[in-house]
């Protein structure tokens, strides 16, 4: 017998009859976890830009090399906004492998994110790692969640990563701000954000997201350095995502080859 209510189980919608932004991302990147609506988004999408899935694979690597950067650097705890459907390696599992005490809270608000949650909670025993349902645009509800002052001490650095998730917010600036405010000095700010400023099917791209009603917002790099403004940047600063410390042994990507700024900085 299952141990979930019944009249539970009847009232999750997940809205399947309508492509989602994590299931999309989910069927480029070969997941399980999509269904027609999304199947169909993605194939319009990459027959757009075909190059879009690299773009994607450039991005979790970006995001694995400013986890190990920001263990680097000293950072203990993460908060981790649009997480996805898990893909391995997690943050935290780049994270705990130098860090085994690491914790990590993760976010975000679709449904079947939440449902793969168990996969994103398989941390190491000294470490600690939740899951929160919760919107980014409602940052001060997500910032009084119990179970992140369970996890977080915001009394030590943390370390926000929002990664490719930005462009499914209007108000990034707001946002962003209100997620540093309780964040003490020597915490992180580590975003890769859209922009149609570098692969030039991008715009494109944008357009055939938000008329499947996904809105999609790309950001030049005037707006990105807004984001930034009151944080102390680090080197090489706002640059195209395959150019932030590139591993040594690789060639970067060109830079139209993705469509997504990256850049890491220091709240003083
Ligand atoms: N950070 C991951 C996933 C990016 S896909 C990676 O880089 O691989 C973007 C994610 O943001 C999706 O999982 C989507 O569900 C989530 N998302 C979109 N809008 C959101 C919002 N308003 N609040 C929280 N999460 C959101």
């Amino acid at each position: 017998m299952s141990d979930v209510p019944q009249d539970r189980v009847a009232r999750v919608d997940l809205q399947t009859n309508r492509p989602h932004s994590a299931r999309v991302y989910d069927y480029i990147m070969g997941g399980k976890d999509n269904f027609a609506p999304d199947r169909e988004t993605a194939a319009q999408v990459l027959a757009d830009w075909p190059g879009l899935r690299t773009s994607m694979l450039a991005n979790r690597a970006c995001m694995h090399r400013m986890a190990h950067h920001l263990t680097g650097l000293g950072i203990r705890q993460f908060i981790d906004i649009g997480t996805g459907i898990p893909s391995s390696p997690n943050l935290h599992e780049v994270v705990q492998e130098t860090v085994p005490d690491a914790r990590v809270v993760y976010v975000d608000n679709d449904l079947i994110v939440l449902m793969h949650a168990r996969a994103l909670l398989t941390g190491t025993p000294e470490g600690r790692i939740a899951y929160i349902q919760a919107d980014m645009r409602t940052p001060r509800a997500l910032l009084d969640d119990s179970t992140l002052h369970q996890v977080i001490d915001f009394s030590q650095p943390v370390a926000l990563t929002v990664i490719a998730m930005l462009q499914f917010v209007e108000d990034a600036q707001g946002v962003i701000e209100a997620l540093l405010e309780p964040l003490p000095s020597g915490s992180y700010l580590a975003i890769t954000i859209p922009t149609g400023e570098l692969a030039p099917e991008s715009e494109r791209l944008a357009r055939e997201y938000t008329a499947r009603g996904i809105p999609m917002y790309l950001r030049g790099r005037s707006e990105v350095e807004r984001l930034f403004s009151g944080l102390e940047l680090l080197a090489p600063g706002i640059v195209p995502m395959p150019h932030w410390h590139p591993t040594p042994d690789e060639t970067p990507l060109p830079e139209t080859a993705t469509n997504m700024y990256a850049a890491v900085a220091r709240k003083p």
